[in-house]
């Protein structure tokens, strides 16, 4: 680990302004992926400004008739608010099924974001890697790649987001608010996390002198049929090998809207509108979620280890469909439960 100097900060302002004069600073909040960075030498900040002291830990109403979660908001105090835990089931799910209950009272939302991609390769410095040094090639191509994506990757990176939190808001149309010296701006979910291209040391569409403030929900947030379905090499504290945001808006027995979005698969949440759109006014049966679950992974390319990623995807979002549709009932679990699952 490299020599760094640090310094608390106590508003917004002068956070934004210590990272605008200084591009070798970072902001450190729970520091649960920054601090493994630097211990393996990703990441050498030459001065850490710790901005846990910041306003920014409430989960309040906004103006739109959904919450605003602080960017200081912890991954355990969002999972367990009441409001979340009523109102958004799928949001809570996905932070439970995330990390473990010690890294979950640690992390912070806008530190939940903004974490980076957990492939091996990245975080060897003995290895190519266009994420961490740009131009040097790319070490998991031809290596070893289980984890990595089937969607939307490129010949300069292959890797995913790690994010279960990320998947569920991608899923609900979040929108992110950043402030910088240019002041205040807010970000569509979807558009935030960027896909690799030729510039994959680039996770974000934030820019490097803004930090998050918030992260907004709509009003809407699916609680009757939604659920969160993670699928990965052991039961807790693993990375998603597919995880599935489904959510339903049921009128009888028909769909109404429909929403889902993949983790484990892509550099970001992976959602596609046009095949949400085939399954409005269709009823919410197998032989419906079927179709689509085949058309969200229409495109989907496997390197090596991964190919059977893409079946197991397919079946996931059919599977996470179904027990989004079965519901809850206002008074019990929320839509996570296995019983009556199909294989
Ligand atoms: Fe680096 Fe991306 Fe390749 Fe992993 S997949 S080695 S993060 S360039």
């Amino acid at each position: 680990m490299n020599r760094f100097t640090y310094a608390r900060v106590e508003d917004v302002a002068t956070a934004v302004r210590a990272i605008a004069d200084d591009g070798h600073a970072r902001l450190i909040a729970g520091g649960t992926n920054l601090l493994d960075l630097m211990k393996e030498n990703v990441e050498r900040p030459e001065r850490l400004i710790d901005i846990t002291h910041l306003p920014l830990a409430g989960i309040e109403p906004n103006d739109h008739g959904g919450l605003r979660l602080g960017a200081l908001a912890t991954n355990t105090s969002v999972a367990y608010h009441p409001e979340v835990e009523r109102r958004y089931p799928l949001l809570s799910q996905a932070i439970l099924a995330g990390a473990s209950a010690q890294l979950r009272n640690m992390a912070s939302v806008g530190g939940n974001l903004m974490q980076r991609t957990r492939c091996a390769y990245f975080y060897d410095t003995a290895t190519p890697c266009n994420k961490r040094t740009p131009g040097a090639g790319c070490s998991a191509i031809g290596g070893f790649t289980r984890h990595h994506a089937i969607l939307g990757a490129s010949e300069h990176c292959i890797a995913v987001h790690p994010s279960d939190m990320c998947v569920a808001l991608a899923a609900l149309d979040a929108v992110v608010r950043v402030t910088g010296p240019r002041g205040d701006r807010t970000i569509a979910f979807g558009d935030f996390h960027r896909l690799p291209g030729d510039t994959p040391h680039l996770d974000t569409t934030k820019r490097s002198d803004e930090i998050i403030t918030a992260v907004d929900l709509p009003a809407e947030g699916f609680a009757r049929h939604s659920t969160y379905l993670k699928v990965r090499d052991r039961t807790s504290y693993a990375f998603a090998l597919v995880a599935v945001a489904a959510a339903l808006r049921m009128e009888g027995g028909t769909i109404a809207e429909a929403r889902v979005a993949l983790g484990g698969v892509a550099h970001k949440p992976w959602r596609d509108p046009s095949v949400e759109a085939t399954l409005r006014g269709q009823p919410a049966t197998r032989a419906s979620f079927q179709p689509a679950a085949d058309a969200l992974v229409r495109d989907a390319r496997a390197s090596g280890q991964n190919a059977f990623k893409i079946e197991l995807a397919r079946r996931a979002v059919v599977r996470a469909f179904e027990r989004a549709a079965r519901g809850r009932d206002e008074a019990g679990p929320a839509a996570g439960a296995t019983a009556g699952d199909q294989p």
